[in-house]
């Protein structure tokens, strides 16, 4: 199979199968009432993912697997250095690629700049499977620049690549959905991959939990690095999702995400909650707090 043509198409019809299955499962079963309607928050979400695709298959169009045949017709990378069975590397090129998605999800929570960005994510105020498509195209751009690199250094194969990116997009609809599993079947799940109510901890607007379960596919991380936190205090249904910053329903059209990174500049009130400052984004925090002052001051 020529692994580069048929990525592209691959990827397209399993996402849109998982995004079938898991709008329709919300439907039949959902877990919270919504908070603006569904027909809004698809069409901005879906659109939001449609111009991330577009724009980075028209600057990259071989994409991470283009990176990854590069790669290896130089022999570059880690693994190219070892003489482990085809199926050993694969799995292990997995497992680091997740690692390394992990990290960068951590470290966009991190630094302010990369948090503006990030915030595209967070400001949903529903979460369903449409916010796992939700990712500001610079924020996308970046973390195909990681990629690339990590693919590059590592030796991924492309086949891994495939699976990875299939994985990720997959397990992101799942997690992102707004449904309930049973408890026994949430608890022996979230050995192995994040489920929904894991996932969720991680919108709540409560900084200590969003600064938790920075996990999209395998739950190990947030379990090895101490940033796993069970459950939201306020409960799946009662809990808020979203941020303090941006409770207008506006952060729900599609202008409004693409600008969203800028609102400082474009005069909307902000304020962020407290909490614990471990990883909390401390200088966009303080630009909202400075903006809410600035709106104070011209009260006066
Ligand atoms: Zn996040
Ligand atoms: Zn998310």
């Amino acid at each position: 199979m020529n692994l580069v043509s048929h990525e592209a198409w691959l990827r397209f019809a399993i996402f849109a199968g998982a995004l079938l299955a898991v709008g329709l499962w919300e439907t039949l079963a959902p877990l919270r009432k919504p908070t603006v309607p569904r027909s809004v928050r698809w069409f901005s979400n879906l659109a939001l993912a449609a111009i991330d695709t577009g724009i980075v298959r028209l600057l990259i169009p071989l994409g991470v697997v283009g990176a990854a045949l590069f790669a290896e017709e130089r022999g570059w990378g880690l693994f190219r250095q070892v003489d482990w069975p085809a199926w050993l590397v694969i799995v292990l090129a997995v497992v680091a690629l997740d690692f390394v998605i992990w990290l960068q999800h951590v470290i966009f929570h991190a630094v302010p700049l990369l948090w503006r960005l990030h915030q595209v994510h967070h400001a949903d105020l529903d979460f369903d499977a449409s916010t796992g498509v939700r990712f500001h195209p610079l924020e996308m751009l970046i973390s195909l620049g990681v990629k690339v690199v990590a693919v590059s250094a590592l030796g991924v194969p492309a086949v891994a690549v495939v699976i990875f990116e299939i994985l990720l997009s997959t397990t992101a609809m799942f997690n992102h959905a707004n449904v309930r599993l049973p408890g026994w079947l949430d608890a022996l799940l979230r050995l192995l991959v994040v489920t929904p109510d894991m996932h969720r901890v991680h919108h709540s607007v409560e900084t200590r939990e969003t600064n938790s379960n920075f996990g999209f596919n395998l739950p190990w991380w947030d379990f090895l690095f101490g940033t796993y936190r069970a459950q939201p205090d306020a409960g799946h249904e009662a809990m808020t999702i979203g941020l303090t910053a941006f409770r207008d329903p506006r952060v729900c059209w599609l202008h409004w995400m693409l600008l969203l990174p800028l609102w400082r500049r474009l005069g909307v009130q902000a304020e962020m909650a407290g909490g614990d400052p471990r990883l909390e984004p401390a200088a966009s925090d303080a630009s909202e707090k400075r903006c809410v002052l600035d709106a104070s001051s011209k009260r006066r």
